[in-house]
């Protein structure tokens, strides 16, 4: 008997009408397909029936891959690795224009999800990702500014990307049932990224020195950053007693380029 393993978020889908729902936002047929955590093969087997060109499956609990590859064992089509999608080298993989599928474990979605907005080239091999997260996270990535939830993961998932669809799945839809419900975004890579942030890791640091103090005025942060923060808030056209969720992803994404240019040292 099979025991859940709850430290790797081994949620399964189970309910036939969201899988399909999921697996129809994209024609698959003759595409390549990647799927992250692909668990007991719910999502895959529905995959499968839509004959992509290929698909790539990475698992890390070490009896779910063996059970995968027992299964796929008759085909070319199929690559299925033991690993951790987080150390996964993603130059290691070769197609192009790919769908990606994700039911995350719920404790690194954001990182999971980082790591794919953080590619150096772009545009990107995939062309749509079609991620499920806890829906309190979800709420998070899709949130606009000046309202509670908008943060650091708004603002770097906006920068590469448009969120062009979601909708929410109830607990129920799972076994073992979580604690809470999810929800499906979609994303697709933007053609072109206005902005000239040379290291997206200074966006990072940016957005966590604005929101660690979430209350407080912006002021503190400039300070922080900038030796000319006035004159730099001038060019903004910023003023310094707003709060970080008052700002637009825009002015972060301007603010991150000029302290790339005229950053304390
Ligand atoms: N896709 C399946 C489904 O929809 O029923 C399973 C989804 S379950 C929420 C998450 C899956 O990701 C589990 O199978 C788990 O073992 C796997 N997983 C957890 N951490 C992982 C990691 N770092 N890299 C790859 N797979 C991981």
């Amino acid at each position: 008997m099979y025991k859940f393993k709850k430290s790797l978020g081994q949620n399964f889908l189970v309910d036939k009408n969201i899988i399909n729902k999921i697996i129809n936002i994209e024609n698959l047929y003759n595409q390549h397909v990647f799927e992250i955590g692909p668990g007991s093969g719910n999502l895959t087997n529905s995959i499968v029936e839509k004959k992509p060109k290929s698909i790539f499956l990475i698992e890390k609990d070490y009896s779910l891959y063996k059970i995968l590859k027992e299964n796929f064992k008759y085909s070319e089509k199929y690559k299925i690795l033991n690993g951790d999608i987080l150390k996964y080298d993603l130059n290691n993989y070769n197609f192009k224009e790919v769908i990606i599928f994700g039911n995350l474990p719920y404790n690194i979605s954001t990182q999971i999800l980082a790591k794919f907005i953080k590619i150096k080239s772009w545009p990107p091999f995939y062309k749509k990702i079609i991620f499920m997260f806890q829906k309190e996270v979800a709420d998070r990535i899709l949130a606009k500014p000046n309202t509670k939830n908008f943060g650091r993961i708004s603002i770097l998932a906006n920068l590469k990307f448009d969120m062009i669809n979601n909708f929410s799945i109830s607990k129920k839809c799972f076994f073992p049932e979580p604690k809470v419900d999810s929800k499906i975004i979609v994303f697709k890579p933007k053609d072109k990224i206005n902005f000239n942030i040379s290291n997206i890791e200074n966006l990072e640091k940016i957005t966590q020195i604005f929101f660690s103090s979430k209350r407080k005025m912006i002021n503190k942060a400039f300070i922080k950053i900038f030796k000319n923060h006035k004159e730099i808030s001038k060019i903004l056209n910023l003023n310094l007693s707003s709060r970080p969720s008052e700002l637009s992803c825009d002015t972060y994404y301007k603010i991150t380029e000029l302290y790339e240019k005229y950053k304390k040292n």
